[in-house]
């Protein structure tokens, strides 16, 4: 059971990282993708990728952090793709929720990192809210040229996954789909997911799964619990729990193509 997607940069995890990683692999997690957001986490993601066993990191500008795309980035992203560490190009992608940066900015960091991608021969991890049209506008002219793509964290509509499942994305599942509240829609989609594009994450230290019994201390959520989250995915699949572990773990061998 692999973690595609875990902010183990953030500082929630400043005081506890060794043991959040420890706790993660006693539960039974086999191995964690270190998500980068900015050139300056993309290579601390890299260091701590680097210092554990099993873990892999991504090198990339997240749509929040778009207005910072300069030239030099690509130059930074490129170098950080070049070592082993590093199996992805990402977090990248659009987010017009809460446009941090502006749509321009995000446009033109997403359009430059999915160059880079083809250019490298690297899968991307992309994130999209609110911005589903133009994302698959940007993204379309680069598909043939990419080895794959995943859409983290999928929370859109069901025509949304439909969309981009027809056009060869794998989708990544959080807690999110935990949630009584806002979950439904997804729970409800899950039957749609072919397994063999179906990416497990956390997204710790967000996405905290609100129907963990008993209900965690903290708030914060952790790749400990991934284990949870793919039981209830299992669950509303209609399918046994350590299979569908197993078919995305076969996902992310083909996906990142690390072994573990
Ligand atoms: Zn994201």
């Amino acid at each position: 059971m692999f973690d595609i997607g875990l902010n183990l940069t953030s500082a929630q995890f400043a005081k506890d990282r060794d043991e959040v990683v420890a706790r993660a692999f006693a539960a039974g997690v086999n191995g964690l993708l270190l998500t980068g957001t900015n050139l300056h986490e993309s290579e601390q993601a890299r260091q701590l990728a680097q210092r554990y066993q099993h873990c892999w990191s991504t090198a990339g500008v997240h749509p929040h952090d778009s207005s910072q795309w300069t030239h030099e980035s690509a130059e930074v992203l490129h170098r950080l793709a070049q070592t082993p560490e590093v199996v992805a190009i990402g977090e990248c992608g659009l987010d017009f929720n809460r446009n941090f940066s502006t749509p321009e900015d995000q446009e033109r960091a997403f359009t430059a990192q999915l160059a880079l991608a083809a250019e490298l021969g690297m899968p991307v991890f992309m994130h999209c809210r609110d911005a589903h049209e133009r994302f698959l506008a940007l993204l379309e002219p680069w598909l043939e040229k990419l080895p794959g793509a995943v859409l983290h964290c999928f929370t859109g509509s069901r025509q949304e996954a439909l969309d981009c499942l027809n056009r060869g994305l794998y989708l990544g599942i959080t807690g999110w789909v935990c949630d009584e509240r806002r979950g439904l829609e997804l729970r409800e989609l899950l039957p749609v997911i072919p397994a063999d594009r179906l990416l497990l994450e956390t997204d710790a230290p967000y996405l905290l799964p609100r129907d963990m019994q008993p209900k965690p201390a903290s708030r914060r959520n952790e790749p400990a619990y991934l284990g949870h989250i793919a039981e209830r995915v299992a669950h509303w699949r209609g399918e046994d729990a350590q299979w569908l572990a197993a078919q995305t773990d076969d996902n992310v061998r083909r996906l990142f193509g690390v072994q573990f």
